[in-house]
């Protein structure tokens, strides 16, 4: 069994991109800028728009945090993210979720100008990705397929079940693996019988929040696995989708958590607001 490092992977991916942002500054005068907006106090979201804020820095990005209270109206939201579409200093914006249950989410993902939709989350980028062309798109499951790169794993021809089907995750990620001709099978809380389809997968992506859902009798020996999920636990521990210590020893390739696809979320964060960037317009 082989871990994939996404820690380290993260790592070297965000070397990389603070050593091209040096040479955008340097040449075109440009600083790529990523602006987050933070609506209400869900600890999670302030702890993982912290870790971007954080991010942003190292890489050399301008970045700013737009905190609203949950009382903030929609239009009042609407506006913030007409202020950033105009903004020349801003290549990336990106709504946390989940937002306030009185806000209409899709409606908002909707009015960030697709070039800036650094997430990837705007119906122009889905469609785009759906059809093969390039786009900007959601940074878990581009992390996933980095990873795949990384560690020469071919998708071509393989059977793949992807566990999880919402629009950041599952959905995405099995259009990028049926683009690189993987043979997909997308399960989901409806599933009827969701070992059967594991069971028989040569790569199993797992991403719904249920920790310890896939269990060692779910999964073929040599199987890859990939654990999206992020859940804490009442003892404050992180743990994922994946029963790791029963799981990982029939895996020819397993992801950590945490340590695995949690890093690469955000090193792709960076990379899409650095590809928006290269193609600012001056
Ligand atoms: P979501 O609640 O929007 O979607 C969950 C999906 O899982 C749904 O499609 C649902 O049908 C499916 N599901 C739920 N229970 C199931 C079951 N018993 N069997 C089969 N399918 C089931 O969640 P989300 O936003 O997609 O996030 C999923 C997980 O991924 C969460 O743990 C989240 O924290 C994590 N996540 C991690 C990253 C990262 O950077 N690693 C990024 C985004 C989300």
């Amino acid at each position: 069994m082989q871990l994939i490092d996404g820690k380290s992977l993260a790592n070297k991916i965000q070397t990389d991109i603070a050593t091209k942002v040096s040479k955008l500054k340097d040449e075109k005068n440009i600083t790529p800028g990523l602006a987050v907006l933070l609506i209400g106090d869900d600890p999670a979201s302030q702890a993982y728009v912290k870790m971007k804020a954080k991010a942003c820095k190292e890489v050399g990005f301008y970045s700013i945090v737009h905190e609203m209270p949950t009382t903030i109206t929609q239009d009042e939201i609407i506006s913030t993210i007409e202020m950033m579409n105009a903004n020349p200093r801003i290549d990336g914006i990106l709504v946390q979720l989940p937002l306030p249950s009185h806000i209409d989410t899709d409606k908002i993902i909707e009015i960030i100008e697709p070039k800036k939709d650094v997430d990837g989350f705007h119906p122009y980028n889905v469609g785009r990705l759906v059809a093969g062309l390039d786009s900007f798109v959601a940074c878990t499951p581009l992390g996933v397929m980095k990873m795949f790169e990384e560690y020469n794993i071919d998708l071509k021809g393989k059977d793949v079940c992807v566990v999880g089907a919402s629009n950041i995750v599952g959905k995405p990620m099995a259009s990028l693996l049926l683009n690189a001709n993987a043979t997909v099978t997308i399960t989901h809380i409806h599933t009827k019988d969701l070992a059967f389809h594991t069971k028989k997968a040569d790569i199993v992506i797992v991403g719904t929040g249920v920790p310890k859902l896939i269990k060692k009798d779910m999964i073929k020996e040599g199987a890859i696995v990939v654990d999206i999920g992020i859940i804490k636990l009442p003892d404050g521990t992180i743990t994922g989708d994946v029963d790791f210590p029963a799981v990982s020893p029939l895996c020819s390739y397993i992801t950590p958590v945490p340590g695995g696809v949690g890093p690469m979320t955000i090193a792709m964060l960076l990379s899409n607001t650095l590809k928006s960037a290269q193609k600012r317009e001056i």
